[in-house]
């Protein structure tokens, strides 16, 4: 290769919208023939908006928020953010939007409290967010869990048949539904709304388009994840897999003998995307996956991913 084709090929990189970290990068996508996406704030917005909140036994809807809102407004999580904003304005306080709060001397690898700011929720202690499970912290005096079953069930707070049902229902639809509870007891269900982003279903087609298998990889539940997959064109799907794990799904799909773009936007997916042999990083998606990444869609839009491999191909073709 020689460097002049190659800058060539970055310089109309640039005009699209993405950017390259060095010419190698461009090498590689010669023998992809599978595009890994991550489904959260990649093939969807990530801009989740609280939809549904459903209790069960005495619990008030108002408590829930009240103690669900103020343990997600000190998580980052695109869910938390969604649950603490909707709760906010929900309980008639102000929305803390944009981003997440501060929570007074509960910081664990997170932001500081934004001084000045008035908290709408009850102070959190002992905060703690547990990987691709969710968060737990004391609230009021109550020891409180917002995320996956599995999170609850580790504290043997197990979900009642109505909850269960309601996370059914929400997530044939789609949604993403988390489990709240406190005090030894499943008590709610509060489900979040994300969309797929209109570009997606488009990408994913020239993706195939030009040979390459696309696969679906989430943390999120299965049943979301196929809602997702069938609306934007996806076959294969891999869910619920623990942000640890994605570096694992990528390295198995190498050792299958394919060669691997993958594409995400998260602190989870930075391992994923330096293990690819081509990393993509979304430009609205968080610093460290960027940085982990040989590319950079600038815009967000999976199309100039499509756009990226179909480049650097051609870029490649003239070169020889
Ligand atoms: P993705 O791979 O789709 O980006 P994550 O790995 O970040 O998703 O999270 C996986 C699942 O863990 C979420 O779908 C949710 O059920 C649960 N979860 C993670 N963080 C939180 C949180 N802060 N609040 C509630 N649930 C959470
Ligand atoms: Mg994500």
């Amino acid at each position: 290769a020689t460097p002049t084709a190659l800058m060539v090929g970055t310089g109309r990189g640039a005009q699209l919208g993405i950017l390259i970290k060095g010419p190698e990068a461009l090498e590689s996508t010669r023998s992809i023939d599978t595009v890994v996406l991550d489904k959260t704030g990649t093939v969807t917005t990530g801009k989740m908006a609280l939809t549904d909140v459903i209790t069960t036994g005495d619990t008030s809807v108002e408590e829930v928020l009240r103690l669900a809102g103020a343990l997600e407004n000190a998580s980052e999580h695109p869910i938390a953010q969604a649950i603490a904003k909707g709760a906010a304005e929900r309980l008639g306080r102000p929305s803390m939007a944009p981003g997440p709060a501060g929570t007074e001397g509960v910081g664990v690898g997170r932001d500081t409290a934004h001084p000045g700011m008035a908290d709408p929720f009850p102070k959190v202690e002992d905060f703690a967010n547990v990987e691709g499970l969710g968060v737990q912290g004391v609230v009021d005096g109550h020891g409180v869990l917002v995320g996956r079953p599995q999170l609850l069930a580790e504290w043997s707070h197990h979900l009642t048949d109505d909850l269960e049902r309601a996370m059914t229902e929400a997530q044939a639809l789609g949604h993403t539904a988390v489990a709240v509870g406190w005090d030894g007891e499943a008590r709610a269900v509060i489900t979040v709304a994300d969309q797929v982003k209109p570009t997606s279903a488009e990408a994913i087609a020239r993706f195939k388009a030009m040979g390459l298998r696309p696969v679906l990889l989430t943390g999120d539940n299965e049943a979301v994840a196929r809602t997702v997959a069938d609306e934007v064109g996806i076959e294969e799907v891999i869910a619920e897999v623990l942000p640890a794990d994605k570096v694992d799904v990528v390295k198995r799909l190498q050792d299958e003998g394919r060669t691997v773009a993958m594409v995400g936007d998260g602190v989870n997916d930075a391992a994923a995307l330096a293990q690819a042999d081509l990393g993509l990083a979304m430009g609205t998606g968080t610093d460290v996956a960027i940085e982990a990444s040989d590319l950079t869609l600038v815009r967000g839009d999976l199309r100039a991913a499509a756009d990226a491999i179909r480049l650097s191909r051609r870029t490649l073709a003239t070169i020889k």
